[in-house]
């Protein structure tokens, strides 16, 4: 049995996750080329040793995650919770039209 652990709910069975795969940077949408989101879409590294891999928590948090899993002997390094979006600062106050405030 593998036991996964998910940031969420603390280790859990692999059966009661799904395996997304290796996690890889998703290029610009704007900018990347055919050959980019070729490469992003079907191409893997499968390296042996490790990486970073994406699993969904289907039958606990119901959140995905990304973990580093050694390939070679199934340990898990790290469990980092998913990255928060950065907040947004509110905009600087357009100075007003009369001067001083
Ligand atoms: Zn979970």
């Amino acid at each position: 049995m593998l036991l996964v652990p998910c940031p969420h709910c603390g280790p859990r069975n692999a059966a009661d996750l799904a395996y997304r795969g290796e996690s890889v940077a998703r290029p610009d949408p704007l900018t990347a080329t055919p050959e980019q989101w070729r490469t992003y879409l079907y191409l893997r590294d499968n390296r042996a040793g490790w990486q970073r891999e994406s699993w969904y928590c289907r039958s606990g948090c119901r959140r995905h995650f990304v973990v580093e899993r050694n390939t070679v002997t199934n340990e898990f390094r790290s469990s980092p919770l998913p990255i928060p979006k950065e907040p947004t600062s509110p905009p600087d106050p357009a100075p007003s039209p009369g001067g001083t405030v």
